[in-house]
């Protein structure tokens, strides 16, 4: 059984349906259950994978090993996290995030360096000696535009490229996944990308750049499956802006925010001091506190990693 962290994205789903390919090609049988459904800019997998969402109520179907992909931490997993961790079988663990070594995997493979899970999973095949087929490819794709920013962000090394020009090779049609994934929004997404955007602050002497979702915001987003990382990309292109902060006001009580940064800071090292985790360059966390407190937690923390404390106060404009 494959499974993946909550709000499965590209990466975990693309990986997840080529580690499908490769394990019936190995003669095993698979099932794919994650803690939530897969989002619609993804459903061009399902014409060739089957993607499960774990309910408590429901049973899981009958497996001997679960494999965690993009995630190492059951943690992570959200209910059906909770239901692994007591049912005494073997998890496996093959992820790109900083620290997952040390995660709950009784094996794991992981590389940090690595741009994304799909790329993992690629090694795989060849390791194995198993050809990538074009659904494979399809999902190895994914998970390389998904992690990379579409090839944009520093992780966009050259086994991105080689491997991207590999999919191509098989078939894969990547101004369709693009259209799949980014041009399906709904009518509102403009006016909502809008309204985040316009609360944005600089904070930090304008190298860091917040946004707050409170829940009524967090809410019309949810409503119409808006992508927030949409929210995250034209601040980090602001001249002088070397930290990005998103918050999402969450309706259990905690805030949910998400970190990119552009030069040198390490952002995964920030979110650590909340339980978080990712990677230097993007990383998030979920944070057990107001979104007030949040906000003046994160840029305390973000000032200091900036060596800026002293231009914070100054900086922060009423609200
Ligand atoms: P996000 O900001 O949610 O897009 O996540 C950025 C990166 O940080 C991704 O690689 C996530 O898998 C990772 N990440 C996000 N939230 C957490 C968390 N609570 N714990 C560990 N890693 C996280
Ligand atoms: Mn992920
Ligand atoms: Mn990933």
């Amino acid at each position: 059984m494959l499974t993946g962290h909550e709000n499965p994205d590209g990466d975990c789903v693309g990986a997840q349906a080529a580690l499908t390919q490769l394990l019936r090609t190995l003669g095993k049988t698979v099932h794919i259950v994650n803690p939530d459904p897969l989002s619609k800019r993804f459903d061009f997998l399902s014409k060739h994978t089957d993607f499960a969402s774990y309910r408590s109520s429901d049973g899981l179907p009958e497996f001997d090993t679960a494999i965690l992909l993009d995630c190492s931490q059951l943690s992570r997993v959200g209910a059906l996290g909770k239901r692994l961790e007591t049912c005494g079988m073997p998890i496996g663990v093959i992820d790109h995030h900083v620290g997952s070594a040390a995660g709950d995997g009784c094996v794991s493979y992981v590389d940090v360096h690595a741009a994304s899970t799909g790329v993992l999973v690629r090694r795989l095949f060849r390791e194995m000696d198993v050809p990538l087929t074009r659904d494979a490819a399809e999902g190895i794709f994914l998970s390389l535009v998904a992690d990379t920013g579409w090839f944009r962000y520093s992780n966009a090394d050259r086994e991105v490229f080689e491997m991207a020009g590999e999919t191509l090779a098989l078939g894969v049609h990547p101004a369709d996944i693009y259209d799949a994934i980014y041009r399906r929004n709904h009518l509102d997404s403009p006016r909502l990308l809008c309204d985040a955007l316009g609360r944005h602050r600089l904070l930090c002497g304008g190298q860091l750049a917040m946004v707050s979702m409170d829940k009524s915001l967090v809410d019309r987003g949810l409503k119409v499956d808006f992508d927030t990382d949409e929210v995250l990309e034209p601040l980090r292109c602001v001249e002088g802006v070397e930290v990005v902060a998103l918050l999402k006001e969450r309706f259990d009580g905690t805030v949910k925010c998400s970190l990119r940064a552009r030069g040198d800071v390490d952002v995964q090292s920030i979110v650590s001091l909340f339980g978080g985790g990712g990677h230097k360059k993007a990383a998030g966390a979920t944070m057990h506190m107001r979104l007030s407190e949040a906000e003046c937690a994160l840029e305390q923390a973000i000032a200091k990693s900036l060596g800026a404390t002293s231009s914070v106060v100054e900086d922060r404009p009423e609200r």
